[in-house]
């Protein structure tokens, strides 16, 4: 079985084909890093637009770097959901398109469950059930995962999700935006002292597995006020001295928001271990778990408890067209598709697929 996946979701355009035995045939990412840089954020009419300029070519790309047409794919998945509606749309009907054009049955893929489930394209040795932590711009989730479209969240957060705290000190810090923040901070903390400044760990005092990012962001945003940084002097035009107080303020940052991430993975490894004994992996994924120093922590967690860390490789953390592909094979295999929408749609038709994806 050869499959397609489709990503808009967000910022990124994606597609990729998958063959079954998990041979990735081709991989393509079209970034909207620009329109990023140019307005400090995702403006969802805007990245609309880039959509529906690029979707058409990235497919196409997607296929003739795996030396296929449309006609040789046995589906098409496509991401449904969670994300821009604006955004989502674009990549359901071009799959719609697709699928209606050559009698392609349809997978409606949910984004994080591609975020957890392309963990088992790269360790085959991954079964059900395992634990996961999704990390990314708009969500921080613990999931125990204890079979394909069977999940119970474990945790998560009660305001901004890691991605958007490493995203917005990036900006106050006033680090390149051209791409996104969580990579431009995690190169400047390698020069900063991590203890230099002192920022407390979030809900302390909550016994549970839920996430908080808002008051350490407001923490971030007071020490650099503080220290009278400009982020409208870019980085690389500050002095020494600035350039290493904004180092410190990454790195203590960094430290902290990934310190609450081992606090909670480590209550929810013991809690899900409970019920489910036989977990034996905890997969970290989504944009952030690209993070070399989230993943060296992480790993040190889940060794204390004898369990091992699936990691997918960056390419795969952050959006792509492989989770779609992938997560759209797991649920084809087993039967849960759509039936292929009739040739000739019209292009407005609003499309409801199948959710197939239960929290317990
Ligand atoms: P979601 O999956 O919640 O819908 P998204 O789809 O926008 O969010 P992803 O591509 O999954 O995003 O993740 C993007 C996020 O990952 C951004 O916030 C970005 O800063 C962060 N990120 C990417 N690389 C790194 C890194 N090396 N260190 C820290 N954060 C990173
Ligand atoms: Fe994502």
């Amino acid at each position: 079985l050869v499959v397609l996946g489709i990503e808009t979701s967000c910022d990124d355009t994606a597609a990729a084909i998958v063959r079954s035995n998990g041979d990735i045939l081709s991989q393509v990412v079209s970034s909207q890093a620009d329109l990023l840089a140019r307005y400090g954020g995702v403006a969802p009419k805007m990245a609309e637009g880039a959509h529906m300029q690029v979707i058409d070519q990235v497919v196409q790309d997607a296929l003739e770097n795996a030396n296929l047409t449309e006609r040789d794919l046995s589906a098409v998945a496509v991401t449904i959901g969670p994300g821009l509606s604006l955004c989502l749309r674009v990549g359901v009907q071009k799959a719609r398109k697709i699928a209606g054009s050559h009698n392609l049955p349809i997978v409606g893929v949910h984004h994080m469950e591609a975020h957890a489930l392309v963990a088992r394209l790269i360790e085959k040795d991954l079964q059900f059930p395992f634990m996961a932590l999704l990390i990314s711009g708009g969500h921080n989730l613990l999931i125990l995962a204890r079979d394909l479209g069977h999940y119970i969240q474990l945790g998560t957060t009660i305001d901004d999700a890691i991605g958007e705290a490493y995203d917005k000190t990036a900006k106050w810090l006033g680090l390149d935006m051209r791409r996104s923040g969580g990579p431009a901070i995690e190169e400047l903390a390698r020069e900063g002292d991590a203890k230099a400044v002192k920022f407390s760990t979030p809900m302390k005092q909550h016994k549970d597995c839920n996430f908080s990012y808002a008051g350490l962001k407001t923490q971030v945003r007071l020490a650099i006020e503080s220290r009278n940084i400009n982020a409208e002097i870019p980085i690389s035009s500050a002095s020494s001295e600035d350039r290493s107080s904004r180092a410190d303020i990454a790195a203590s940052f960094q430290r902290v928001a990934v310190l609450h991430l081992e606090e909670r993975c480590e209550r929810a490894i013991e809690w899900a271990l409970k019920i489910e004994p036989s977990i034996k992996h905890l997969v970290v994924s989504g944009g952030v778990a690209s993070n070399q120093y989230v993943r060296a922590q992480l790993d040190q967690v889940v060794k204390k408890k004898s369990l091992q860390l699936v990691c997918p490789p960056p390419s795969l953390c952050t959006d792509n067209g492989v989770m779609v592909a992938w997560t759209g094979l797991e649920h084809f295999c087993m039967g849960r598709y759509d039936p292929p929408p009739p040739a000739n749609e019209p292009e407005d038709y609003v499309v409801c697929l199948k959710i197939l994806i239960a929290y317990g």
